[in-house]
């Protein structure tokens, strides 16, 4: 019998982050370091990436993104400009959900052309507001969930594993089953530095303790809850699945210098491990916690 579960296939997407004004401050964003010297994509350079992407043929979902790309008034031009190639399947903005608590500025997102969100919910309630320090922003991101189920919007939910939520994890993972969220997505933490400087990571002792409880939770929802970014040889299998395709993303090289510090790709068994996505293990981790080569199993 064939499993319930679908998880997005991100091999088929490509990401145009085009704006990097934000109205949260998360303590653990990637882009906190060069969000101030990243440039805006304007409107014609972003047609002229969507219009190649058209003409490549091989990527039929779109996501629009950058810091947070709903406070940039001209996204729905934006929208309405790649859903009139009429080629992208899905036209997806990645978002903190606040402002879809605005029914109306919703509403008009979805009649430009966008069919699918990718939510960040980093914690229940008064979790998420410290990891994003607005108070209140769990509630509007909530509200905004609701909102999309009205319209009809496929969700996806974004939450980044640190020592900030940890002990959340299992109860906001049920919380997410229980709300209009298709899969939920537990992202690694990006330290987007050598070090893990502030404490932020999760070790894959106290990742592989939660596991049995989250796939509880995901098994009576028939929900996938996917992992990105650490290694695959963790996985307990369905529900959870440890996927590291990710899309071609067409960000400014500015940002992949700073991404180089992460230094993911580090495996001990990476020579005779058949895993051809996993990204093994970052610098920082491997300063903190070591190689784990007594947890990782190569795949035959
Ligand atoms: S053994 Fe290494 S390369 Fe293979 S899945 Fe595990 S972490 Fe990834």
């Amino acid at each position: 019998m064939p499993l319930p579960y679908h998880p997005m296939d991100l091999g088929r997407y490509a990401v145009i982050p085009v704006w990097y004004a934000c109205n949260n401050d998360c303590s653990i964003c990637m882009l906190s370091r060069v969000k101030g010297q990243m440039p805006n994509v304007d409107f014609a350079t972003f047609r002229g990436l969507v219009n190649a992407l058209v003409a490549d043929g091989s990527r039929d979902g779109l996501i629009l993104s950058g810091a947070e790309i709903t406070t940039f008034d001209q996204l729905e031009d934006y929208v309405r400009y790649a859903a009139s190639c009429r080629f992208f399947k899905k036209i997806q903005i990645q978002t903190n959900g606040r402002k879809l608590a605005d029914q109306t500025f919703l509403q008009r997102l979805v009649a430009a052309g966008v069919n699918e969100c990718f939510v960040s919910v980093h914690g229940p309630g008064e979790v998420h507001d410290a990891v994003t320090r607005v108070p209140g922003s769990y509630r509007e991101t909530m509200a905004g969930i609701a909102n999309l189920e009205a319209c009809g919007v496929t969700v996806i939910s974004n939450t980044v594993l640190t020592a900030l939520n940890y002990r959340h994890i299992v109860p906001l993972v049920r919380e997410l089953c229980a709300a209009p969220v298709s899969e939920i997505n537990i992202w690694n933490l990006f330290p987007m530095e050598p070090r893990d400087s502030r404490q932020l990571l999760v070790s894959l002792a106290d990742l592989a303790a939660l596991l049995p409880d989250i796939a509880a939770a995901g098994t009576g929802a028939g929900k996938p809850i996917v992992f990105k970014a650490f290694p695959e040889c963790i996985t307990p299998g369905p529900p959870c699945f440890f996927d590291n395709a990710f899309p071609l993303n067409l960000i400014h090289d500015r940002f992949w210098c700073e991404f180089a510090a992460n230094g993911f790709g580090t495996c001990v068994y990476k020579d005779r491990c058949g895993a051809r996505e996993c990204w093994g293990l970052s610098s920082a981790y491997i300063a903190r916690f070591g190689d784990e080569r007594d947890r990782l199993t190569p795949f035959q």
